[in-house]
């Protein structure tokens, strides 16, 4: 079931009121609509009534793609430094629902989800443009290691982050974004080969590599944000 409830948003340019449909739990499997707009960027988005000022509601919801096998937690990007409680209630969830604890209908359904959680919309859409060109997410944290250690003067702060925003068989599209705005700063495309490489190194990565195992935030920032563990 994909659930809506109305908010409000004050747009920051005129503080008209704006109404927003809040997506409390979306099913792409029901409504392959909904993925399509949160891989578009118009997922819970719209325009000021007034004078046009684009607005977009933050994340805060369970996505669910039982076909794609994603069962994946969208928490607002400010609320980042949360995470390790955030991930700690996400895996009893998930345990409940489809994991360990749940019914066996349940559990059966569930088979071959790596449950996750992110923060922020440029964070859901990475996973999902991740699972739709056949990578590993872990291996793709550690590409982002691999490029944030040999580009000169990466845009690296807290108010950015370096996102997967596209690719093909030939390469990926890397881009740093600001979180609050999503705003493409500067963009990086990445020979695919270079991803098959760290996918394929498992010595060079382990220690790294082994730090995400069995992780629900599947996410560099782990290591830089909240009470780091
Ligand atoms: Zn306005």
């Amino acid at each position: 079931m994909s659930i809506f409830h109305p908010a409000t948003l004050i747009c920051p340019n005129c503080s008209t009121a704006n109404t927003v449909e809040r997506n409390a739990s979306v099913n792409a499997d029901r409504r392959p609509d909904l993925r399509d707009a949160v891989l578009d960027g118009s997922f819970q988005a719209t325009e000021c009534t007034k004078c046009g000022t684009a607005l977009r509601l933050p994340p805060h919801l369970t996505y669910m793609d039982l076909q794609r096998k994603q069962w994946i937690l969208a928490h607002e990007p400010d609320h980042l430094d949360e995470w390790p409680q955030t991930e700690a209630a996400a895996r009893d969830t998930y345990a409940r629902s489809f994991g360990d604890q749940a019914p066996e209908m349940a559990r059966r359904l569930g088979a071959g989800i790596h449950p996750r959680i992110v923060f922020g919309w440029m964070a859901l859409r990475e996973k999902l443009i991740c699972d739709e060109l056949g990578l590993d997410d872990t291996s793709l944290e550690l590409l982002k290691m691999a490029v944030m250690t040999t580009v000169d003067k990466p845009p690296i702060a807290d108010q950015t982050e370096l996102r997967l925003v596209g690719g093909n068989e030939e390469a990926l599209e890397l881009s740093w974004v600001v979180t609050a705005t999503e705003e493409r700063l500067a963009d990086l495309s990445v020979p695919r080969d270079i991803y098959d490489g760290v996918a394929g190194d498992t010595e060079a990565w382990e220690d790294v590599r082994e730090k995400f195992d069995g992780k629900l935030l599947v996410d560099l920032r782990r290591f830089v944000a909240g009470s780091v563990a």
